[in-house]
């Protein structure tokens, strides 16, 4: 059973998502932690939960989502792991710092690239990867059928979808990911963005004015 625990981190409130289970390996998805209070807190949490954290995931590799890579790297000695299209991202991070005014800390590479149709596992658990470009051109959705839950990084927001301005992105492509991959998936599925709260894709199928 996936226990999963959300931090809000960073001037840009990026979600940062802790999944572990009965076995307390864990896997840290997008750790967004800017400052020393935010990673102390990440870290923190770990060690009360006394969990091993045996994977670093990104959904996709925009500045807010790696912030805390080199950190989380570090301290887990662990290799960042993400789809290849978004190297390109990931390539631009200090410049994106630059243009944001916020300061970072360059993560290691990737020590693995995952795709559609690979099985990130921990502990007793696994989770399935879609294939969800269009808000960045490497952008991943882990999700879980057993629990019915998705990690959509910021390929799908409560009441939105992801911005589709920024280098590599595409609005017509993001719209398919969403339409074909995320809403193949029934009503009762829990969507956990990159920003703002938790939704479902039956919500979402309904109300989201995007779709
Ligand atoms: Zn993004």
């Amino acid at each position: 059973m996936i226990s999963i625990q959300s931090f809000t981190f960073s001037p840009i409130q990026e979600n940062t998502y802790v999944l572990y289970d009965e076995t307390k390996q864990a896997v840290i998805i997008d750790p967004g932690c800017y400052d020393e209070r935010e990673r102390s807190a990440l870290a923190h949490f770990i060690e009360q939960k006394e969990l091993t954290p045996v994977k670093l995931l990104n959904t996709h590799c925009h500045l807010d989502h790696i912030f805390g890579n080199a950190f989380v790297s570090e301290k887990y000695n662990l290799k960042p792991e993400f789809n290849q299209y978004d190297q390109v991202v990931f390539d631009a991070f200090l410049p994106s710092c630059q243009m944001y005014n916020l300061n970072g800390e360059v993560s290691p590479p990737a020590g693995n690239f995952l795709n559609e149709g690979d099985l990130v596992t921990f502990g007793n658990s696994s989770l399935e990867i879609f294939f969800t470009p269009g808000h960045s051109p490497g952008s991943i959705t882990f999700y879980n059928r057993d629990q019915k839950f998705m990690i959509a990084g910021d390929v799908l927001f409560y009441g939105s979808i992801g911005r589709t301005d920024l280098p590599g992105g595409n609005f017509e492509t993001l719209i398919d990911s969403i339409q074909t991959k995320l809403f193949s998936l029934s009503d009762d599925y829990k969507v956990y963005s990159g920003h703002g709260p938790v939704t479902t894709i039956g919500f979402e199928r309904n109300n989201n004015p995007f779709l």
